[in-house]
């Protein structure tokens, strides 16, 4: 294990820990470092002591580098693969088994904080047979969302990926804004050449009950609209659920055959359950999404899994537990 390897497993470990954000910075400005820093000038630096020396290479860091520089596991991982397996309860498991990909995933084309490629590799390395990559749309500049142009980019680069994974599959899509009025953040028929298309609400949060109930039904009966994401918008302890009339929303999921994401974010965890009830008595299909912006947050399904677990979600209903090609079929018989 090189340092950077290492380095870039710690930060991995911290994110799915969902780390206050401290230490995963720390580490994440220290693996730029070393990434930046050649092999030999590590050893040097290592056998005279003066990695600390580096900007942003503390005593920890510096331990990490030394120990893997000696060919050994850093047991500063050791300890942090331990702590941080993100935990689920043995019904969880059962639905964790049976999904096969993840629809919700951003990487650093927008706001995610790792490459198309990292993504990739890391939903393969945790069993999927896919990954569907889901970044936001142009109106989401702070987030740094996709112009029709960088989209187009986007498709190149990802179909040049899955060439080199196969047979692992990187589905394309997009996290699509839902406009105040209904309407999407991106023109129809550049939707409809997405495998996979999640659409949620970003902006206006606190909008009137009924315009909002309007506005996310509009949207939900789209048929480029594959599932609809974190549907309240709430993160726990910091911002209420958008009010909006459930059941007009979810009968319109169960008419349209959009899918309900479980978001699986620990701070989101959406929908609540009482929504989720709601939703599961509508018979709506559901997706359990890790919403990841990095590779460790890919690990984040089991919070979902163990939500739709206690809840009773049909596991038949869940759309993720399908092959990348049962899903195409899905979604495609959807849009036509
Ligand atoms: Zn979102
Ligand atoms: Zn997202």
């Amino acid at each position: 294990m090189t340092p950077v390897e290492a380095m870039e497993r710690i930060v991995h470990c911290l994110d799915r820990s969902f780390d206050s954000g401290h230490r995963a910075k720390a580490f994440a400005r220290a693996l730029d470092v070393v990434r930046g820093t050649p092999m030999d000038e590590l050893r040097d630096r290592a056998s005279h002591d003066t990695l600390t020396d580096l900007p942003g290479i503390g005593d920890s860091t510096a331990k990490v580098i030394a120990e893997s520089l000696a060919g050994e596991v850093p047991s500063y991982l050791v300890k942090l693969e331990a702590e941080t397996v993100v935990p689920i309860t043995v019904e969880g498991a059962r639905y964790r088994a049976a999904l096969k990909g993840d629809c919700h995933s951003h990487s650093t084309w927008s706001d995610g904080g790792a490459s198309i490629e990292a993504m990739a590799r890391t939903a393969q390395t945790l069993g999927h047979h896919y990954l569907v990559l889901t970044d936001h749309s142009p109106r989401l500049t702070v987030a740094h969302g996709l112009n029709p142009e960088r989209l187009a980019e986007q498709l190149q680069v990802v179909a040049a990926l899955n060439q080199q994974l196969a047979p692992f599959r990187i589905l394309t899509g997009m996290e699509v804004d839902i406009n105040e009025d209904g309407t999407l953040d991106l023109a129809d028929e550049l939707l409809a050449e997405l495998d996979v298309v999640v659409a949620s609400v970003h902006s206006k949060l606190k909008m009137e009950r009924q315009k909002m109930t309007e506005r996310m039904v509009l949207a939900v009966a789209s048929p480029h609209v594959d599932i609809l994401g974190h549907c309240t918008g709430r993160l726990i302890g910091k911002r209420d659920q958008s009010s909006f009339d459930a059941d007009y929303v979810f009968a319109a999921c169960a008419q349209f055959g959009t899918a309900v994401e479980i978001n699986c974010r620990p701070e989101r965890l959406d929908p609540p359950r009482e929504l989720l009830d709601l939703a599961i008595g509508y018979g709506c299909w559901f997706s359990i999404d890790s919403d990841a912006h990095t590779t460790g947050q890919l690990e984040w399904q089991p919070h979902g899994c163990n939500r739709a677990a206690e809840r009773n979600v049909p596991i038949d209903r869940v759309i993720n537990t399908w092959d990348a090609d049962e899903l195409l079929d899905w979604t495609r018989a959807k849009a036509s």
